[in-house]
């Protein structure tokens, strides 16, 4: 491989497409980004590599990198969560066809961890255990230097491995992986769904039980003089307590304009509004 040796790689995750020129030393030439069409991602494939080859001599190859499974002997995508049905099989083939290329599709932890080994923060090392935590969570492993993809082309997959057996159903087909609870949609969806269940919201000195929406899905607010905020608060952070108690104030209706409200935390009062105050 010479020095004037020029790849492209390019890299699906979520709505994006990230593409780069690099030289034969692993040095990026030139990038782009553009928003993914996941639909017609052959042609917008072979868009940039025209426009990221335009004057630039000859492309070598095209390495591809996707969120999901590829079996590495037949480059057929197995899974992916980001790819329609419909071009997952004939991906390779098709991108080889449309770019006139040689093409390496290749799982994106996989495709990062061997780059960071080669170039960027693993490069001190011959093994490496490498983690991506984004819509999912992948994982790939370096041994001695190489991709280690073991029996079944999985090897380091820690996103798939189960860790609530009651827990929900996983693009995988699996019940509870890791990615289901710990992806970053994950954390957020967990964390929507504990306070909604604070929401569970008592009454107030009329003795009237109403509910309090942070978030406003529900509407307004109730006359109730004092609002107490309880259950499941467990992700009770203090800036999630000031962030509900800003919302409370600022939606309030104007005739419960003096109504109060309180965060009970696993028993006990964690936060009144002066105190919210002191904190903040
Ligand atoms: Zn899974």
């Amino acid at each position: 491989m010479g020095n004037s040796t020029l790849l492209i790689g390019m890299h699906v995750s979520g709505q994006t497409l990230q593409a780069a020129l690099v030289d034969a030393s692993g040095q990026i030439i030139q990038r782009r980004e553009d928003t993914l069409s996941p639909e017609n991602i052959i042609e917008q494939a072979a868009f940039v590599v025209r426009e990221l080859s335009a004057n630039r001599g000859e492309i070598s190859a095209l390495g591809f990198a996707i969120p999901g499974l590829v079996n590495r002997q037949t480059d057929v995508v197995i899974m992916s969560r980001d790819l329609p049905a419909s071009v997952r099989e004939g991906l390779h083939s098709e991108l080889g066809r449309a770019t006139g290329l040689r093409v390496e599709l290749e799982n994106d932890a996989n495709a990062a961890a061997y780059g960071e080994f080669k170039v960027g923060a693993g490069k001190e090392s011959r093994d490496i255990f490498y983690m991506m935590i984004g819509n999912g969570i992948g994982g790939a492993i370096i041994l001695d230097g190489k991709l280690w993809t073991g029996s079944s082309g999985f090897a380091g997959e820690v996103g798939h491995i189960t860790i609530d057996a009651e827990g929900l159903e996983c693009i995988c087909g699996n019940t509870g992986c890791l990615e289901t609870v710990a992806s970053a949609p994950s954390i957020v969806r967990r964390a929507r769904e504990r306070l909604d269940c604070v929401f569970d919201v008592g009454g107030g000195r009329d003795g009237t039980g109403h509910h309090f929406d942070c978030e406003r899905r529900r509407g307004g607010f109730c006359s109730a003089k004092e609002v107490v905020i309880r259950g499941c608060l467990r992700v009770g952070h203090k800036s999630h307590a000031l962030k509900t108690r800003r919302d409370f104030l600022e939606h309030r209706q104007p005739l419960a304009n003096d109504a109060s409200l309180v965060l009970q935390h696993a028993g006990k009062i964690s936060a009144r509004p002066s105190e919210a105050r002191d904190e903040a």
